[in-house]
């Protein structure tokens, strides 16, 4: 077979494809593993029914399966749908947004690779531009994304040590510099795969350097406020000309809808939509279908505050003690978990790299996610010399607490293992 060199880069092995060959094994073929690698949403019996609830008044209306079952959807996305969107933005978080603000996609995951090939690699005058990401580490489903390379540029976070053996990551805007080859900055917040939030004054500094520079700050709200809001601590929303605000359906319980959302000024949510329609043609209209239920009586609101949330908080809790139980005396520390579905774990000195550690916790039948492929565009130079890079894991707390307590043990008796 001879490929292309985009065929070349887009049919090699990278950490999202392996992340999501496991979640497929371990979700459909294998359920017998213990899964605490991809990020699937949690299983939720009270969202199930009204899921089913919902589909059912769909699919009962003539209409309304017609226009999900048998129409292709507008290039930005149906209509209404982008109208109730737009409303619950402006009322929730006092934007100035209507629909021309807002574009559906197949999932956020796309909606990304359009948005990072629209800004970074070769510019018209001959130039190249990257993605910055100012605080690894990132969102591996990131890497691997661009159509050149190099596309990514990252920077190193602060480490601040708390109590309980956890940590906090926090931007260096000592080592970050936006310059001329800086073509959007990006974060998660929540971050995956840490859990971390940045703070407001991170957000408000990281906006200043962008407007400055004329370059978007792209924020990923997978996790995010206004929905599925798994958020745990005190952070403002934002949002104004300079960001592009991605949000997704899928971590609400809906990841099989494939539906995302990009929120940005007009001129950008124009590019985009003649993107995507070049690849997508449209997108799907089961998300849609279901979302305008959601919207329409405010439901999506309270899935997230009064469902969601308070589910993966108790999740949550009962994966720190846990942990906290399991790893005692092992040199262990947890990111501080403050949004999003996750633990990340960091074992510092640990003689074993993380994808070591993944492969031979895989071995005894737990699934975990390695670190490295989390540090998106941090190169092998800095790579060299932080170990740190390679000492931690990502862990989901999503599934039952019996898989979690099971999970740990073998995390416990493998690292203690590596450490002897
Ligand atoms: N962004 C983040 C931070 C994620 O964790 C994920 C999925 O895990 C995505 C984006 C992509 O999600 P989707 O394409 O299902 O919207």
């Amino acid at each position: 077979m001879q490929l292309s060199s985009f065929g070349h880069k887009f049919s090699a092995e990278s950490g999202i494809v392996t992340l999501m060959e496991d979640l497929g094994a371990a979700l459909n073929d294998n359920p017998d593993i213990l899964f605490m690698g991809g990020g699937n949403p949690a299983r939720i019996e009270a969202l199930e029914v009204l899921f089913k609830e919902r589909l059912d008044n769909i699919l009962s209306d003539k209409d309304a399966r017609h226009s999900m079952l048998g129409v292709y959807q507008s290039p930005q996305g149906d209509s209404e749908l982008l109208d109730y969107v737009a409303k619950l933005l402006s009322q929730q978080h006092g934007w100035d947004i209507t629909a021309k603000n807002i574009a559906i996609s197949n999932g956020s995951q796309a909606a990304f690779f359009v948005l990072f090939n629209l800004f970074a690699g070769l510019q018209t005058d001959g130039s190249r531009k990257q993605i910055q990401l100012p605080l690894a580490p990132e969102y591996l489903g990131y890497g691997d994304s661009g159509l050149t390379e190099p596309f990514f540029t990252a920077t190193k976070p602060t480490i601040e040590l708390l109590d309980q053996q956890q940590f906090k990551y926090h931007v260096d805007f000592n080592e970050l510099e936006v310059n001329t080859d800086s073509a959007a900055l990006c974060v998660s917040r929540p971050t995956n795969p840490t859990g971390n939030v940045l703070t407001d004054s991170e957000i408000e500094k990281l906006d200043a350097l962008a407007q400055n520079q004329d370059i978007p700050l792209i924020i990923d709200g997978a996790y995010g406020t206004p929905f599925p809001n798994i958020i745990f601590e005190q952070a403002s929303p934002h949002w104004n000309d300079n960001t592009i605000l991605v949000l997704s359906l899928s971590k609400l319980g809906l990841p099989g809808a494939r539906t995302g959302f990009v929120v940005a000024r007009e001129e950008i949510i124009n590019a985009y939509t003649r993107a995507n329609t070049i690849l997508n043609l449209a997108c799907g209209n089961l998300g849609t279908a279901l979302g305008k239920s959601l919207f329409q009586d405010g439901e999506i609101l309270r899935c997230g505050n009064q469902i969601v949330k308070p589910f993966y908080q108790s999740r949550l809790d009962h994966a720190v003690t846990t942990c906290q139980r399991e790893l005692a005396g092992l040199p262990y520390r947890i990111h501080k978990p403050e949004g999003a579905i996750f633990l990340w774990l960091w074992f510092e000195g640990l003689p074993i790299n993380s994808q070591t550690l993944y492969e031979q916790l895989k071995n005894q039948g737990l699934l975990v996610v390695p670190g490295e492929p989390f540090f998106v565009g941090i190169n092998n130079d800095e790579k060299r010399a932080w170990p740190h890079h390679k000492e931690c894991i990502r862990v989901s707390y999503a599934q039952p607490p019996e898989v979690i307590e099971a999970g740990f043990k073998l995390i416990a008796s493998t690292v203690k293992q590596a450490f002897n």
